[in-house]
């Protein structure tokens, strides 16, 4: 391979995947290296329980081509892909699932559009096999929901992108503290591409998402980049107030009429209405407010316990300060 060979980093984030780390590894190695690609594999493992470190750790002592991050705990799967983002040293740089659900067959059509001037290629899913029927109705929901709030398409994407160099340098200067991939990646705008996969059945093991962390997941992704809700607080306000003014004066009139104010079911729902809302709006603000708190603590997004394999990085140095 000439130097000129531009050097694609792999990104995927483990967590408790098993033996499907080995498995992973040796079909991207396939695909890649029968697309005639250089190419980086950085690992990152996001605090697994289970031997997948042992296996990375392995892994990179095998090959050269392979790089392990250890985080020090579990962190999400979000902050494990900027981790892996950050060590990554490519040219162009591909976050991939490491449960094999998203095809690495197409890396190599990623890769071709990225050298077409694309600088962001997204795949998009061409259908939802590997998921049951309330995993498609609530992605495709919260997809329609987040897109019409955010103005950031997110419909039928994935977490598996390509980012070229300035993108991806572009995407590190966000200093969110729960960044929301998909969210960023579509933010910062360059000219992009897409491209069809099919998403597969996963390989061995079961999805890490239960319902709270999904709700958790939107939550971060609306709150990150829309305040709409917040708005939407202040317009229900409003009709609340043309409905006090006119409730009020009827009450008044028929006060002054001498008629007395029956209906103390009224008086029930109305307290029921209110509070709900009240409530409601707390929450909004609240949830804004806790997201404040958290960037304002400006705790590091995530902390590396243990690296492997080839030690050339591009992390800043003040994430660099946790290691041993
Ligand atoms: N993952 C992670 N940390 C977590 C949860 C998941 O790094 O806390 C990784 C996991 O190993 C996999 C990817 O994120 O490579 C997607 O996870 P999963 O398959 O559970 O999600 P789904 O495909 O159902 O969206
Ligand atoms: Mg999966």
């Amino acid at each position: 391979m000439t130097p000129s060979t531009p050097l694609i980093s792999v990104v995927a984030p483990i967590f408790n995947e098993g033996g499907g780390v080995d498995r992973f590894v040796a079909r991207l190695g396939e695909v890649l290296t029968g697309a005639g690609l250089a190419y980086e594999l950085v690992l990152v493992d996001d605090g697994s329980t289970d031997d997948s470190w042992d296996r990375v750790s392995r892994l990179a002592l095998l090959d050269a081509r392979v790089r392990g991050v250890q985080l020090s705990r579990n962190f999400g799967k979000e902050a494990a892909v900027l981790a892996g983002l950050e060590h990554a040293a490519g040219d162009a740089v591909v976050v991939i699932d490491s449960d094999l659900q998203h095809p690495p067959a197409a890396i190599p059509e990623m890769v071709r559009r990225w050298r077409e001037g694309a600088h962001v290629v997204e795949a998009i899913k061409c259908s939802r096999t590997g998921q049951g029927l309330i995993g498609r109705v609530g992605g495709r929901l919260f997809n329609r929901a987040f897109t019409g709030l955010t103005r950031v398409d997110l419909v039928d994407a994935t977490d598996f992108r390509l980012l070229s160099r300035p993108a991806l340098q572009a995407l590190l200067r966000m200093p969110e503290h729960s960044s929301f991939f998909r969210g960023t990646s579509s933010w910062i705008g360059f000219r992009r591409s897409t491209v069809e996969v099919e998403i597969d059945q996963r390989e061995g093991g079961r999805t890490r998402w239960t319902l709270r962390s999904l709700f958790r997941l939107a939550v971060n992704g609306i709150t990150s980049f829309s305040s709409a809700p917040l708005h939407l607080v202040t317009l229900v306000g409003l009709a609340f107030a043309a409905f006090a003014v006119l409730l009020g004066a009827q009450t008044l009139i028929r006060w002054i009429d001498g008629g007395s104010v029956e209906g103390f079911p009224t008086v029930i729902l109305l307290l029921l209405v209110m509070g709900t809302f009240v409530l409601l709006g707390l929450g909004v603000i609240g949830e804004y407010l806790a997201r404040i708190h958290e960037e304002v603590r400006g705790r590091p997004r995530y902390l590396v316990q243990e690296r492997s394999g080839p030690l050339e990085t591009a992390v800043p140095e003040q994430w660099v300060r946790a290691d041993p």
